[in-house]
């Protein structure tokens, strides 16, 4: 195992290749699989992986937000028993796009949720990665926030006032069919990112001037909202924007 700086932690230790999106998303190991890259749509059975992070941190991944939301993913299930739980919800209140449930109803730990979305919006920035098509990703510039994803991430601090990720469970089958790398735009004076993981779209907002309204909807606030609805239409413009 190669030695070097682990990017969570910063110490010197054996390393182990970490996944930008985790191996869970992919399905069975042995079936090819469709990825849209920057500039291609692939079919591969390999799983985008670098040299990044000591086994320790590679744990805190997984114990903090992966394998719960894995877990309620259930990627190599037929089916979707979250979206399926939902349908048949009650939900809170709604808007003309989704409708907003009580996250703790259905089992989900917010904390990990939003612990999971900033922890792939940090691997995606920290390095560039080889994709299957033999490009890279795209940079992702964060400045200053990048640490402070750094420091929520390895436990020095909470979550950064500035952040907020917003959880929204389809209703659609194609948004289960897939995922996607996280992309980057700016909208609502925020740096956004999104990011598909089979049926669940999570967006990370990063800003100082967040609104009110926003922070209200994200998993971490007090009320805890999980928003479900029919994504297909936003999915099929995700996969469209990674096609140059
Ligand atoms: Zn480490």
């Amino acid at each position: 195992m190669p030695i070097g700086i682990c990017k969570l932690c910063l110490s010197d230790k054996e390393l182990l290749k970490s996944h930008m999106m985790p191996a869970g998303l992919y399905g069975h190991r042995n079936r090819e699989f469709e990825v849209f890259t920057l500039s291609a749509r692939v079919r591969t059975k390999k799983q985008m992986k670098q040299v990044l992070l000591c086994r320790e941190c590679e744990e805190r991944f997984s114990e903090n937000g992966e394998s719960h939301v894995l877990g309620l993913i259930g990627s190599k299930r037929k089916q979707f028993s979250l979206n399926e739980r939902m349908r048949l919800g009650f939900a809170r209140d709604s808007d003309s796009f989704s409708k907003r449930f009580f996250a703790p109803d259905f089992g989900i730990d917010v904390d990990k949720f939003s612990y999971f979305a900033i922890s792939v919006v940090w691997r995606a920035a920290v390095i560039q990665w080889l994709m299957e098509d033999g490009t890279y990703t795209q940079k992702v510039s964060l400045g200053d926030f990048q640490e402070d994803m750094r420091r929520y991430l390895i436990g020095e601090t909470t979550l950064p006032s500035d952040m907020a990720v917003i959880v929204i469970v389809c209703s659609d089958a194609t948004s289960r069919q897939g995922f996607t790398y996280p992309t980057g735009f700016v909208e609502a004076n925020c740096i956004n990112f999104r990011f598909l993981a089979r049926g669940i779209v999570f967006r990370l907002l990063i800003g100082y001037g967040m609104t009110g309204f926003l922070k209200q909807a994200a998993c971490t606030s007090t009320i805890k909202p999980i928003w479900y609805g029919n994504c297909e239409s936003r999915t099929r413009e995700m996969f469209r924007n990674l096609i140059v």
